[in-house]
């Protein structure tokens, strides 16, 4: 439960299975599966994820599980959002950020603070409005939101020194490259169900490099907006 008290007002700290302790379990976890950047661990400590999800799944809330969030779609299994916000950021902290599929916003909380500027857009408006109240309610100030299509990428924005998307389409969309700066990553997965891989797309000088991260099950990205 998402305890609210006089000194939390907000229940952000959490008591019982929401409690820092168990969070602490999540994150000595994560780090032994491989996750070696402090930075994020420090993030995954620090976001409170029981208020991202629906208060009856708050007791699962630092199981390191995808959860449903509403309208078929689930918020990202920790694990898979420390090691995509890695891939991204262990270059350097990037200065403008894109994120494709806010969903709850949980990912867009954890990158934030690691970013200059987070540019993120959903296509389900209903999900889209309660993530850019809930983040806007836990103070983060360098976010922007936009109810769209993420095929398109945001060419207002463009060019991104990272892309983290958060959907699995069958092939990387092209806008999403064209819009990433020279040096850039896109972290992503791609490919059909049961079949998808996490890859980091870097413009290079010599063009797109292309690697492989690990086998992935992401819901699909779906053209057009909801
Ligand atoms: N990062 C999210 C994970 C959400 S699941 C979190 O931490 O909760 C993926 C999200 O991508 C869903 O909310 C889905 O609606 C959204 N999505 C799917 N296709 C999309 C598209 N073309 N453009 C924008 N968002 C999309």
């Amino acid at each position: 439960m998402a305890a609210v008290t006089a000194s939390d007002p907000e229940g952000r700290n959490g008591i019982g299975m929401t409690s820092a302790r168990t969070r602490e379990r999540l994150v000595q976890r994560l780090s032994a599966s491989g996750i070696r950047n402090e930075a994020v661990l420090e993030r995954i400590r620090a976001v409170p994820r029981h208020l991202f999800i629906d208060e009856a799944l708050a007791s699962r809330a630092y199981e390191d599980s995808a959860l449903p969030i509403g309208k078929g779609q689930t918020i990202s299994q920790p694990y898979i959002v420390a090691l995509m916000t890695q891939a991204l950021i262990e270059g350097g902290r990037p200065e403008k950020v894109l994120e494709v599929g806010t969903g709850c916003g949980y990912q867009s909380a954890i990158l934030a603070p690691l970013v200059g500027q987070l540019f993120t857009i959903e296509r389900i408006a209903s999900l889209q409005r309660a993530a850019r109240q809930r983040l806007t309610s836990l103070g983060f100030g360098n976010v922007r939101f936009r109810h769209g299509d993420g095929f398109e990428g945001w060419p207002g924005q463009a060019p991104f020194n990272g892309i983290l998307v958060a959907a699995a389409p069958g092939e990387i969309p092209s806008a999403l490259l064209d819009q990433l700066a020279p040096g850039g990553r896109l972290v992503m997965p791609v490919g059909p169900p049961g079949q998808q891989e996490l890859v980091r797309m870097t413009r290079t000088a010599n063009g797109i490099e292309r690697e492989h991260l690990c086998w992935v099950s992401f819901v699909p990205l779906v053209e057009g907006k909801g």
